[in-house]
């Protein structure tokens, strides 16, 4: 049996469950981003439906400052986003959100 050295059976045991909870954590974005990536039409960016866009905020996440917002010419005003096709409202928000921090 291969005897790796400082590592014991329990620290093995340790590092394999961080690999299943990392594993599990970075697949569920990559499952929304599937469902998204399936209804974005000919165009290249997803219809608003498909993405669960709404007007309104989900909390302090909203389209301002999410990394895909594209900002119109006041930072009130409508402008666009790089995966949701449409006019976007800053203060929106859709499933697809990143926040840019
Ligand atoms: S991805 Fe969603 S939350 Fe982000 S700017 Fe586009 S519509 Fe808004």
């Amino acid at each position: 049996m291969l005897e790796i050295k400082g590592f014991s059976l329990s620290r093995r045991r340790a590092l394999q469950r961080l690999a299943t909870t990392t594993g599990a954590a970075l697949t569920a974005p990559m499952a929304a981003h599937a469902a998204t990536t399936e209804q974005v039409p000919a165009s290249g960016r997803a219809q608003k439906p498909a993405v669960q866009y709404q007007d309104h905020p989900m909390g302090t996440s909203a389209c301002a400052n999410c990394a895909n917002f594209i900002p119109g010419s006041t930072p009130e005003s409508m402008g666009h986003c790089t995966i949701v096709a449409g006019n976007i409202s800053p203060h929106g928000w859709c499933v697809a959100y990143v926040n840019r921090n």
